[in-house]
């Protein structure tokens, strides 16, 4: 059984004031069944690790760079992320592949670096709407798959890897994939890096985001391979972030 994982990407939003509310309410009500994850903005890491001290949630950044500590003006190591008191790290979010360059090859190298200083990356895949409607789902998403299980040590690389399955069209606007469009990705994916390693596929989360709101995150989490979910706007407010968390939980039980 695959413990769920529900992540909330702030994106770039917040204040000191948001952060410390939001981390109070989530640490004072997250369903021991799921592993929750908040993946507030660089600055205010080191604030959220501050008030998570002691509780079971994790605590991730939303990007991590492929470079070692050093002359990178503006990056974020991974050494620091996990000194900061992450634990893990977003990597490939489309949002990065979409406006700051991030390349299949660069998400590849910034998994492979947050993964050698400690962090497991959740590794973020989708198609745009137009691969969609070409019929390229299964090639956009492959393609960036296989960039990362294309690593050296590919069980080292699965044992601390999450994927989470965004289809761009869905992120942001409102559009949910139906659990149907979703879960047939998953299984795909899982079948994927089957063909890797069968145990590990079977052990990998596979997270769904793209709208998940606390009325359709049910039915998402019912499916065989979603084991939980990525969410950005509905994780900005308290209620509606734990609700989600506890419709995870409810597959769990
Ligand atoms: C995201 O930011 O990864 C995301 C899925 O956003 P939203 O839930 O707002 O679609």
């Amino acid at each position: 059984m695959r413990r769920p994982l529900v992540a909330g990407n702030w994106k770039m939003n917040g204040s000191s004031a948001m952060a410390d509310d939001l981390t109070a309410a989530v640490t004072a009500a997250a369903p021991p069944a799921v592993e929750v994850l908040l993946c507030p903005p660089a600055p205010y890491l080191a604030r959220v690790a501050a008030a998570l001290a002691g509780s079971a949630v994790a605590l991730g950044a939303q990007d991590c760079s492929e470079h070692a500590p050093g002359a990178y003006t503006g990056e974020v190591a991974g050494a620091m992320l996990r000194d900061c008191g992450c634990s893990h790290t977003l990597v490939g979010h489309s949002e990065r592949r979409q406006f700051f360059g991030d390349t299949d090859a660069r998400v590849a190298a910034k998994v492979a670096r947050a993964q050698a200083d400690g962090l497991v990356a959740v590794l973020c895949v989708g198609e745009t709407l137009e691969e969609r409607r070409a019929g390229r789902t299964e090639e956009a998403v492959g393609r960036q798959l296989d960039a990362v299980l294309a690593l050296p040590d590919t069980g080292a690389v699965l044992d601390a890897l999450v994927v989470a399955y965004e289809p761009v069209w869905a992120i942001g606007t409102g559009e949910t994939a139906t659990p149907g469009q979703a879960q047939a990705v998953h299984a795909w994916i899982r079948a994927r890096v089957a063909e890797r390693d069968a145990a590990r596929a079977a052990a990998l989360r596979i997270l769904y985001g793209g709208s998940v709101k606390p009325d359709n995150a049910a039915e998402l989490f019912a499916m065989a391979d979603i084991d939980g979910g990525l969410i950005g706007g509905a994780a900005l407010k308290a209620d509606s972030f734990l609700a989600i968390c506890a419709a995870a939980a409810a597959t769990a039980a």
